[in-house]
């Protein structure tokens, strides 16, 4: 066995829950009766749009963050991130006192960039995708001595996530099955690691964007494998999951049911939906799981169902145009 493989506990996540609990909002899982009326099942949707930064991200970073010694958040943090990580890092570290560096690349939208310049994150614009930033960073990490604390393959940043698993499975007792965002993969172990604990029958799904789905393209190779980055709806669930991957592979590869990818024009037709009816502002990310449901991608679908809305930091001209009906804004349907 790989010694650097590393997997989370039900444990670990009951702590990171003790830990982050007055630094987090513990998000409420709401009824919706159209999609509930739609896929015929009760669906219920786990607001984690609604944290401090507009993105789950809030926990893992936290979770991270408050096990740091006085010296590591004296010298600070580093991370790339394609936005939400970093926002949620920047907002976590300067809460404890810490200072952070964030390294994206120009795919990153500038709305995301302004907002984390704004809570007072050093910035660093490296490359043309995710994995330029994270050679950027572990460059600089290695050469300020700052702590490394990346958006997904760490176990306190997926213990962090895992807590959303713990509220769901309070919220709804009776889930079957929950859908959730992927992408580098610690929002899906955390929750899957953690509903699976208390509820081992319920049915975990990803889902992720049609070009560019690392996890996918991973699980199917049985191995951490580089994919092409694209620009998409869903913004912040692009770039690769690591070569040298430790946590969250393992984990999805053990613990996932399923994986559906979705088009550019079923990501716009889940905001869309979000917002005529749920009235809820999400970005595309944020969307996929209602979008995964509307495109009725997930096979045997089994009630109740709840989905994780993950993220709602979308430009808000993009929106309006996608609102508006602008299907494929990038093009990427093909
Ligand atoms: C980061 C992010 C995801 C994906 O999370 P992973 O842990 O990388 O799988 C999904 N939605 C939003 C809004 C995000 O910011």
């Amino acid at each position: 066995m790989d010694t650097r493989v590393h997997k989370v506990a039900f444990e670990d996540i009951v702590e990171a829950q003790a830990r982050i609990r007055s630094h987090v909002f513990a998000t409420p899982l709401v009824t919706s009766p159209t999609l509930s009326n739609i896929c015929g099942v009760a669906v219920g949707l786990k607001l984690e749009h609604y944290q401090a930064t507009g993105s789950f991200k809030l926990r893992g970073a936290t979770n991270a963050i408050l096990q740091l010694s006085a010296a590591g958040l004296k010298k600070g943090v580093i991370a790339a991130s394609t936005g939400n990580h970093g926002r949620a890092l920047a907002y976590a570290a300067r809460a404890a006192g810490s200072r952070a560096t964030i390294c994206m690349s120009r795919l990153v939208p500038e709305n995301k960039v302004a907002e984390i310049r704004r809570i007072g994150a050093d910035v660093r614009i490296i490359g043309n995708s995710h994995d330029d930033a994270q050679a950027e960073a572990d460059r600089l990490s290695e050469q300020q001595g700052l702590t490394a604390l990346p958006p997904f393959d760490h176990p306190h940043v997926v213990a962090g996530q895992g807590t959303i698993g713990v509220e769901i499975v309070e919220a709804m007792p009776s889930v079957a099955t929950i859908v959730v965002p992927l992408s580098g993969g610690g929002l899906i172990a955390g929750v899957a690691a953690a509903a699976k604990a208390l509820r081992p029958r319920v049915k975990v799904i990803g889902v992720s964007m049609h070009r560019g789905a690392a996890m996918k393209a991973s699980l199917d190779a049985g191995r951490p494998v580089l994919v092409e980055e694209f620009v998409s709806l869903a913004d912040s669930l692009g770039g690769g999951i690591g070569l040298d991957n430790g946590v969250t592979f393992f984990m999805c590869r053990d613990l996932l049911d399923g994986v559906v990818l979705l088009t550019e024009s079923e990501i716009a037709d889940g905001m869309r939906h979000a917002y005529a009816h749920e009235r809820e502002i999400l970005e595309g990310s944020g969307a996929v799981g209602i979008a995964a449901l509307l495109a009725r991608k997930i096979p045997n679908l089994v009630g109740p169902v709840a989905v994780v809305l993950s993220g709602r930091n979308i430009d808000m001209d993009l929106h309006r145009r996608v609102i508006n009906g602008e299907r494929d804004p990038f093009g990427g349907d093909v």
